[in-house]
């Protein structure tokens, strides 16, 4: 008997995606851990027949998942980029200075804030990862250590409503989704925007993006079901953007419900209508993706295997959560790649969930020299590719997914 919708409450019966058990994509495994047991849960999406709101089963608390997330966003260099400019765009759009405040929802190691910061507006971060926001607090970002919802939304409103309200890439680790977007309204102040950024499920669907899919990430959202659960709780999404980010994202905007200052723009009416079109209010548009998740599968492997079978040394680089996705669902362990390097060094030394690859600082691939290295996450392969242009001096080569795994 599954859980019922987490929006709307409907039964939910229909499934998405099935790609079968796996460790929690985030657990990074010490050389000691490694000879444990490790706890393996279904990776199983369902979609809701009645709102059609994807959305995973919940397994474990979400204590147990963000408490010492290892992700610090600090660590890419054009995820900075993308922050800055975003920063720098709303201050101009909404006119933010030293008497406004910005307010954001996992803020991570305040990275984005002190974008703001520096340009004299007032900051608050919520994060619920204390380890991250210690980072955070150690630059001047002060930051509660929380996760959000109503009873968060209540303390920080004490210290003042928030003018520009944001939050990228939460909104989809939310479990309880309704308590968080009710947050947003009472944090909000009249005349205030709300601005999230998530991946953007007619993405992932188009580019065949399943490995996207990891059991922190709870909800995959079109943009009208997006505006639903907004509209729900009093707040209307104004207007949307296609950014390139995570292989496809929407940055929305959302004002009050009463706001008369913010017409809906030609944007958001475009996007509700093209995704109306593709069939994204139909229940079998969704219930097609897991033959072609499938069909992946066992592209990947015949890649991997041939690639094997003409006797080549395989190395993965980047330790993502969508890398851990793909190598547990396809059981692609060290038979495969013998190691992968990421830049992170709080992820360096530790080993791979479920497939137990470790996890090496790219500095050894120099040593190592692999014949091929698969970009794991294929979003920054361009990145990537500049950054370890090195390799060719073996003749060493990248292999990434477009959506095809193939040699770039
Ligand atoms: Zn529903």
């Amino acid at each position: 008997m599954n859980a019922p919708c987490r929006f709307c409450g409907a039964p939910l019966e229909a499934v998405f995606a099935d790609l079968g058990s796996s460790p929690l994509a985030n657990s990074y495994l010490t050389a000691e851990q490694v000879n444990a047991m490790e706890p393996f849960y279904p990776l199983r999406v369902l979609v809701c027949g009645s709102c059609f709101l994807v959305q995973l089963e919940e397994f474990e608390t979400p204590e147990q998942i963000f408490s010492d997330y290892a992700y610090f966003s600090s660590y890419s260099s054009s995820w900075l980029q993308h922050s800055r400019a975003y920063a720098d765009l709303m201050v101009e759009r909404l006119g933010l200075n030293g008497a406004s405040r910005v307010v954001e929802v996992a803020s991570n190691d305040g990275y984005l804030l002190q974008y703001f910061q520096k340009r004299g507006v007032p900051v608050l971060g919520i994060e619920p990862a204390a380890n991250v926001a210690e980072v955070a607090m150690e630059h001047g970002i002060p930051t509660m250590v929380e996760f959000f919802g109503r009873a968060t939304a209540d303390v920080a409103l004490a210290q003042g409503s928030a003018n520009l309200l944001l939050g990228n890439n939460v909104l989809a680790h939310v479990p309880d989704l309704n308590d968080f977007v009710a947050g947003l309204k009472i944090l909000l102040s009249q005349g205030g925007v709300v601005t999230m950024e998530f991946p953007h499920l007619m993405r992932l669907i188009e580019e065949v993006q399943w490995d996207t899919i990891y059991h922190e990430h709870f909800s995959y959202f079109s943009f009208l079901t997006v505006s639903r659960v907004f509209e729900a709780h009093g707040l209307r999404l104004f207007d949307v953007e296609e950014l390139p980010t995570h292989g496809g994202s929407l940055r929305i905007f959302g004002c009050h419900a009463d706001d008369p200052a913010k017409p809906e723009s030609e944007a958001a009416r475009e996007l509700r209508q093209r995704e109306r079109a593709a069939g994204y209010e139909t229940l079998e548009t969704y219930l097609q993706f897991g033959n072609t998740i499938e069909r992946d599968k066992r592209q990947i492997l015949r890649f991997l295997v041939d690639l094997k079978d003409q006797g080549l040394r395989l190395a993965g680089y980047g330790a993502p959560a969508k890398g851990n996705t793909l190598l547990n669902y396809c059981g692609v362990r060290g038979d495969f790649l013998d190691a992968t390097y990421d830049l992170n060094p709080h992820k360096q030394g530790y080993f791979l969930p479920g497939s137990h690859i470790p996890i090496r600082a790219p500095s050894a691939i120099g040593d190592d020299r692999p014949d091929v290295v698969m970009i794991l996450p294929w979003n920054l392969k361009d990145e990537v590719t500049e950054q370890l242009a090195f390799i060719s001096e073996w003749g060493g080569r990248f292999a990434a997914r477009t959506p095809e795994l193939k040699l770039l």
